[in-house]
């Protein structure tokens, strides 16, 4: 009898140290999977226009990395970029990156 319950305890203390062990597997492969989803992401996006998909060029002005899609005019700023240019100094900045897509026709 006594034996009987002492077996029981010690299989539901296995099934729980099982079931946690597969629990920890289980967030471990989440997790590499998010950290691959988010690579792959990075690998397939990165310096690519996010509106039609084709390359970005970088531009440095006035110590301003702007990366621009010639194709669809889009302008992408990093972080702090945008308050850099908002700086009345550098009230020139976006003109001088207007004028890039000068001499194309518009769509
Ligand atoms: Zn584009």
């Amino acid at each position: 009898m006594t034996d009987h319950k002492t077996s029981r305890l010690e299989d539901e203390y296995f099934v729980r140290e099982d079931a946690e062990k597969k629990r920890k597997l289980a967030l471990q492969v989440q997790k590499e999977t998010e950290a691959a989803e988010l690579k792959r992401l990075k690998a397939l996006h990165h310096m690519r226009c996010p509106k039609c998909g084709l390359g970005l060029q970088e531009v440095k002005y006035q110590g301003i990395d702007v990366d621009v899609c010639f194709a669809c005019h889009g302008i992408f700023l990093d972080r702090g970029e945008l308050e850099q240019l908002a700086r009345p100094e550098k009230s020139g900045v976006m003109d001088a990156i207007l004028n890039w897509f000068k001499g194309e026709t518009k769509p």
